[in-house]
């Protein structure tokens, strides 16, 4: 008999378990730990933080779905790993603390034969003065955040209603922030609906990225096919903004923000400010801030997670200057080289190196996004990883005959403005591989037959009907297994 324990009931996490317990037989026991009752499909918040979804469509719980599954689910946090055991516990093990109310502050060692870490960002507002639902800005990160968002928003839309102008900052909280798409289409959203009240007259919508052009995306931007041209993602944006009467601010690392002001320094090494009356600005990623603890109780943190405190994998993380980066630098199995019955999915494992160009202000502050992590291939990992397990465990064999390099997969980015069936206008853009290729593409970085941008309502749709169908997938309802991630 095998333990499988999961961390982290999210995009990845969530598919692990569910393949793993659909893969290993009863005889094998497989465990989750995760710290919110709810599972919830991210994406769908940019709609509640608009309010054009509730909370409650974008959430379920998650107890009754993994007793359904047979899956041992325990709602706690996990504090730190022990892939050795210590001087009780012979094997490896993780210390978690539950946060249930029946256990609340329990702790307990939770043993293993392979462990996953799917424990995604922690959303590091802590790194940008000011920043955060707490204090001055919004988020759409949870659907907490994005409820609380919409509460804010529809005060600024009265405001306007009442004959008062307001000013829409949207975007990155952080000189190293990813997830611009995310903000970029809360920025499209919020552009759709003060259109939709008629208000364009009373607002100042702007974008404020850490992009050194607009559509680097955290990709080192794109060259798209759209309507028979090659575009640059740069134009692909630009032109999109322009139509939805945003304007933007470039290159810019925001390092505080007071009650209506952000304070932000560019490439070029100026500092400015720009006030705003509704701000909401994606903050840093870290990893979860586990640790990891030999059997001697020595702190090994650093063999097993890199200095952002996200998980190293068989990536290869040797620093080499942006010109000698290379598409096999990305891993392909998500195995921790030190341990290797840990693995790592989704946003918790550590890139080898950023995509975007790094670059750096006069003053020495490095303002370049952070690699996307984003949905498909979050999922895709988890699957691949609970197949390799699943794979070793049936066979007693070592190797792993399942991959998932980000240099080699694509993904579907599509960015809705709108909701309902008539009303929504998307704009979709797929990239294959994510990670550019430039000695398989060396023209393009990318194969430009599969890497396409199209605006129109078709995207939309598609929108909408993946919410329902990665909800439907997440709920583990009949044939789930064949909805691709
Ligand atoms: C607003 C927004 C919109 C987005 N839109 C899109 C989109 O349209 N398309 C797309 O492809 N991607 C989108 N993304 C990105 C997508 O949500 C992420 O790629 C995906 O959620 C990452 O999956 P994950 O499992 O790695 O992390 P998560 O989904 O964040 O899951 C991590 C899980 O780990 C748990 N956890 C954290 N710490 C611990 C701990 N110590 N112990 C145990 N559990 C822990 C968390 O509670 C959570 O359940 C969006 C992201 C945001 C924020």
């Amino acid at each position: 008999m095998s333990k499988v324990v999961v961390l982290g009931a999210g995009i990845s996490g969530h598919t692990s378990v569910a393949y793993l317990r659909r893969y290993l037989g009863k005889e094998h026991e497989v465990v989750i730990v995760s710290p919110n009752s709810n599972y919830q499909w991210v994406p769908s918040n940019i709609w509640v933080g608009v309010g054009l979804m509730k909370p409650d469509q974008v959430k379920f719980k998650l107890a009754p779905v993994y007793k359904k599954l047979g899956i041992n689910y325990k709602q706690a946090l996990a504090l730190s790993i022990h892939p050795e055991g210590d001087r009780e516990v012979e094997k490896g093990f993780v210390k978690i603390r539950y946060v249930s109310e029946e256990k609340k502050d329990q702790e307990e060692k939770v043993t293993y034969d392979y462990l996953v870490n799917a424990t995604g960002p922690k959303l590091n507002f802590a790194a940008t003065e000011g920043l955060g639902p707490d204090k001055f800005t919004n988020s759409v990160c949870t659907y907490d955040h994005a409820a609380h968002a919409w509460e804010n928003l529809q005060k600024a839309l009265k405001k306007m209603e009442n004959g008062e102008k307001q000013t829409f900052l949207i975007g990155t909280g952080h000189p190293l922030a990813t997830c611009q798409g995310a903000a970029f289409e809360y920025v499209l959203n919020i552009a759709f609906e003060i259109g939709r009240r008629k208000l364009v007259d009373m607002a100042d919508i702007w974008w404020i990225s850490n992009e050194y052009e607009l559509g680097d995306f955290g990709m080192g931007g794109a060259y798209v096919k759209k309507n028979g041209y090659i575009t640059p993602t740069k134009i692909f944006t630009e032109s999109i903004l322009k139509e939805y009467g945003v304007r933007w601010i470039k290159r810019a690392g925001v390092f505080k923000v007071e009650k209506n002001k952000v304070h932000y320094e560019t490439l070029n090494g100026e500092f400015h400010t720009k006030e705003f009356d509704f701000a909401m600005l994606i903050p840093g990623f870290a990893g979860s801030g586990m640790k990891a603890f030999a059997r001697n109780g020595e702190d090994i943190s650093s063999k097993l997670f890199a200095a952002n405190t996200m998980m190293k994998v068989d990536a290869d993380y040797t620093p080499k200057p942006y010109e000698e980066w290379k598409a096999s630098d990305w891993p392909n199995i998500y195995q921790s080289p030190v341990y290797d019955n840990i693995y790592a999915a989704g946003i918790a494992f550590a890139p080898p190196h950023v995509m975007s160009k790094p670059m750096q202000s006069p003053n020495g502050t490095k303002i370049f996004p952070t690699p996307p992590r984003t949905g498909m291939p979050s999922g895709v990992i988890g699957k691949i990883v609970a197949q390799n397990i699943a794979h070793q465990i049936k066979t007693g064999k070592k190797d792993h005959p399942h991959k998932a390099s980000m240099a080699k997969m694509g993904a579907a980015c599509i960015v809705s403005a709108g909701y309902g069936l008539f009303r929504g206008q998307a704009a979709v853009m797929t990239v294959k591989p994510i990670v550019q290729d430039w000695e398989k593409y060396p023209k393009w970085g990318r194969s430009i037959h599969d890497t396409v941008g199209e605006v129109g309502t078709a995207g939309h749709w598609m929108k909408l009907f993946m919410h329902y169908m990665f909800l439907y997938k997440a709920k583990a309802k009949p044939f789930w297994w064949l909805i691709p991630e």
